[in-house]
């Protein structure tokens, strides 16, 4: 029996890789609903390892360019990419952004009011990475807790984990040297006026802004990056520069509704990568930072990897088709 604390993103995506490799599994949450007390409830979905490139190492992309693969599996998957712009006075972002990153192709005023009529001569040029996706993360974590309990993993919801566990996944509560919080705040608008269909990111030197679809006129902003262990509800401050750089990208948003506030605590180690580590008997997975639904799956196939070494992928390619 293989025992796991907590049921966020790194939970689940363990109890999923082990029970398809045949593992009887039990996971502690102590959350009394699901997703409800992860830090992924904040998050914006997106799966875009080729623009996460431009602030982070190279292995966003040989561990996350698959999850789009896994997810869909799972849950509703939008692969309708990523669409990069800046305003006119920042149009050097846009030539340092596409110097950082790759996977990308220039797109003019043309093709982007094709792509987004919505966005129709508001910006000149932009960058369009065709392979991005995006999910919505609350949905996904709901599918991802009710396809595991149907592979016959138990989720003891409401229920603090024991001191023992094979595999520890309590994010930033775990007991780890180096971990360290990283606060995100963000918004959902509700603007029915104004219709995109693709993620978005708007290039600001100051306050960058992605903008993710959450359909019926919903849209998820974000998020800020700040070194601070406080999960105090989003400031004045962030959501005013939220709701600036979102009124940049379309004048419309003047007019949207703020449905949702919130704020997170990301947890991360100094490099911002992900690790599995041992302390003590217990396996720990952690640092997923801002890139938990895109390197949760990777890092899992390693974390059951470890757990059931013995594994071939012979066996593994039999049971996903059993
Ligand atoms: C604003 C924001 C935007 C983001 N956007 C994205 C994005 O677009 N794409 C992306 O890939 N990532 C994004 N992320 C990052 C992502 O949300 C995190 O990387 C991920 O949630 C971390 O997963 P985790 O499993 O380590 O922690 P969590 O998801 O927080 O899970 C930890 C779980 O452990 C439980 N727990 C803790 N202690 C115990 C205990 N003692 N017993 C039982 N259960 C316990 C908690 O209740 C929780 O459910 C974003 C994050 C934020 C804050």
């Amino acid at each position: 029996m293989i025992t796991i604390a907590g049921a966020g993103l790194a939970g689940l995506a363990c109890a999923f890789e082990l029970a398809q490799r045949g593992a009887a599994v039990t996971v502690y949450e102590r959350g009394e609903i699901p997703g409800d007390s992860s830090v992924a409830r904040f998050a914006g979905g997106m799966l875009a390892p080729w623009c996460e490139r431009e602030s982070a190492e190279e292995q966003v992309i040989t561990l996350g360019s698959r999850a789009s693969d896994w997810w869909s599996k799972i849950t509703p998957v939008h692969r309708r990419g990523t669409l990069v712009v800046a305003p006119a006075r920042d149009r050097a972002e846009l030539t340092r952004f596409a110097r950082r990153t790759s996977g990308h192709r220039c797109v003019d005023t043309a093709e982007i009011s094709t792509m987004e009529p919505a966005l129709a001569g508001r910006f000149a040029q932009g960058l369009f990475f065709a392979e991005e996706a995006h999910l919505d993360p609350r949905r996904a974590l709901r599918d991802l807790s009710a396809k595991v309990q149907a592979m016959g993993a138990q989720i003891r919801y409401g229920t603090p984990a024991p001191i023992r566990v094979t595999l520890d996944c309590t994010g930033m509560t775990a007991p780890l040297p180096g971990l360290r919080p990283v606060r995100g705040e963000m918004a959902v608008l509700h603007c029915p006026d104004v219709d995109i269909s693709r993620t978005l990111r708007l290039l600001h030197p100051r306050m960058p802004l992605y903008l993710v679809p959450r359909g019926d006129g919903h849209f998820m902003i974000g998020a800020t990056m700040i070194e601070s262990s406080s999960d105090r509800p989003v400031t004045l401050r962030s959501l005013s520069e939220l709701l600036n750089a979102a009124f940049t990208l379309h004048p419309a948003f003047a007019e949207a509704s703020v449905a949702e506030t919130g704020a997170g605590l990301r947890p991360a180690f100094a490099d911002n990568l992900p690790r599995l580590t041992e302390q003590d008997g217990t396996l720990y997975l952690n640092g997923l930072y801002r890139h938990g639904f895109l390197l949760a799956p990777a890092m899992a196939q390693q974390a059951a990897a470890r757990l059931i070494p013995e594994t071939t992928d012979e066996d593994h390619r039999e049971r996903q088709t059993a």
